[in-house]
């Protein structure tokens, strides 16, 4: 079989236990793609190819055996920010460029414990700050729709390497929209879960009132798989919640369109430099989702206004506290020839971390310190309460709300732009982790420069099922997620 990586997971998990190919034959197919084709893409930081077949050798076992889960034998990559023990966890700095955990995140002991495969660890910002992937120390990923463009970020290599069918699906973070905007920039279908529902031990922090870990995949199908496996209360994270996980395969027909109240927030469409394309691909997917039955109301969020400055004062003051810990002293990056321990953290750190990251160190330092403490952090934390509110009282009308995930589609590898541009760019993802909400994002339709458009949809605490079964709906009703980039297709 020469087609495996067209194959969805559903497909996929059918053909092992037909045993219609092994896992041996599916992992050696796509370590073969990657070697072929991932040196245009540049999606992998690291590939295991010995791990990964001596893990599809024990999934044939255990499906042969028959004591298989669902998902025995398919592979999976997984963003450079979850710790693999034995394998090279680098989140995307030089910092951490010789970091091998002693211990496997609690995602990835899942996905094990599942029977997947883990095919290698995929590129993304610099510990997971930025929009581009271009923030990483080991160079930039590019766009499987167009190589001369950005996969968006932060887990941009997770979305390039789904894109160029080099994985069939993948795990990312998102802090502030890091699953939702990498996906909508590679046409593929992305869950933020709600805070808490997913564990972030073994996460590299960036900002952990913020961090979330998802699935990203070809469609919403593909993802309620990976969530089936990753979901859950986990002892080791105080702030994993204990609350029963939804079986997302079976519920993905549950929700019903008939009468589904979508807010259409009044604000979004009018904010500068939403591009004129990515609305007209949203507003014609909401159509759609009219046409299947749904009703669209008309909402207030007026707190729009305050998303990115109250971001990018709350994250920023976590990363600073949360980084402080690549001091060069207990693992990491270290400087030559340090003359004394000031020398060593300085030169350590100023050698160790990128621009952006320590622009942030600053600025989130800057906001902590005493006497701003009260002006910018406090503040910004007030602002979060407000912002929570007005979803709030939003879904008090209405069931989820709808939005762009992005302003604009993939923009230029290099396009530089500044940062205060770039922060700008995910006016639409931030609130959602400010709130702690669940949202996911689902391919629409491309811009006149054939670039993925997507359409993010935004729910109420724990309606991780409904988002999913709605975004499952449309894709029964509609082919935008089958679509290939053309490396894909060009090897397919
Ligand atoms: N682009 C945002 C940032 O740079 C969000 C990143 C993320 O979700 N990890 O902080």
């Amino acid at each position: 079989m020469t087609d495996l990586h067209r194959l969805s997971i559903r497909e996929l998990a059918e053909g092992l236990s037909q045993a219609k190919f092994s896992s041996r034959e599916l992992t050696e197919h796509y370590l073969q793609r990657i070697a072929k084709i991932d040196s245009q893409v540049k999606s992998y930081v690291t590939v295991t190819p010995e791990q990964a077949l001596a893990e599809a050798d024990a999934a044939d076992a255990a499906l042969k055996a028959g004591n298989a889960t669902a998902l025995t034998g398919i592979p999976l990559a997984h963003k450079d920010i979850f710790c693999t023990k034995g394998i090279k966890t680098t989140a995307g700095s030089k910092i951490l460029d010789n970091f091998i955990s002693p211990y496997d995140a609690t995602v990835v002991e899942k996905t094990k414990a599942a029977g997947l495969v883990t095919l290698g660890k995929v590129n993304m910002d610099e510990f997971a700050m930025g929009s581009t992937s271009e923030s990483s120390y080991v160079g930039a990923t590019s766009n499987p729709w167009a190589l001369d463009h950005v996969p968006g970020g932060s887990s941009g290599g997770s979305a390039a390497a789904v894109a160029a069918d080099l994985a069939p699906f993948a795990t990312g973070t998102d802090t502030g929209g890091s699953i939702r905007q990498p996906a909508s920039f590679c046409g593929l279908t992305g869950l933020k879960p709600t805070y808490g529902r997913v564990s972030r031990f073994g996460i590299i922090a960036y900002a952990s009132s913020l961090d979330q870990a998802g699935p990203m995949a070809r469609s919403a199908e593909d993802c309620a798989y990976l969530m089936n496996v990753i979901a859950g209360h986990d002892a080791k994270d105080s702030t994993s919640v204990k609350k029963e996980v939804d079986d997302y395969v079976a519920n993905l027909s549950n929700t019903s369109l008939k009468g589904l109240r979508i807010g259409i927030p009044k604000q979004y469409f009018n904010v500068v430099g939403l591009d004129a394309d990515v609305k007209a691909r949203v507003k014609e997917s909401l159509k759609k989702l009219e046409e299947m039955g749904a009703t669209l109301v008309e909402i207030d969020l007026n707190m729009t206004e305050a998303y990115v400055p109250t971001y990018y004062l709350i994250a920023p003051a976590e990363a600073s506290s949360n980084l402080s810990r690549y001091d060069g002293v207990r693992y990491g990056h270290r400087c030559e020839n340090p003359a004394d321990l000031m020398d060593l953290y300085k030169r350590s750190r100023s050698e160790g971390f990128g621009p952006e990251v320590q622009r942030r160190i600053l600025i989130g330092t800057y906001a902590l310190s005493a006497g701003y403490y009260d002006a910018y952090y406090v503040k910004a934390q007030k602002v979060r309460r407000l912002i929570q509110q007005d979803f709030l009282k939003a879904f008090e009308n209405v069931d989820v709300i709808a939005a762009p995930s992005a302003p604009t589609t993939a923009y230029k590898i290099g396009a530089n732009l500044s940062p205060t541009e770039m922060y700008l760019g995910d006016i639409y993802t931030l609130a959602v982790n400010l709130a702690g909400l669940p949202a996911i994002n689902a391919p629409v339709g491309f811009d006149k420069d054939s670039l993925p458009v997507g359409l993010q949809l935004i729910g109420n605490y724990w309606s991780e099922s409904q988002l999913l079964s709605i975004v499952h709906q449309y894709q029964q009703n509609t082919d935008w997620h089958t679509k290939r980039a053309a490396i894909a297709e060009e090897n397919a």
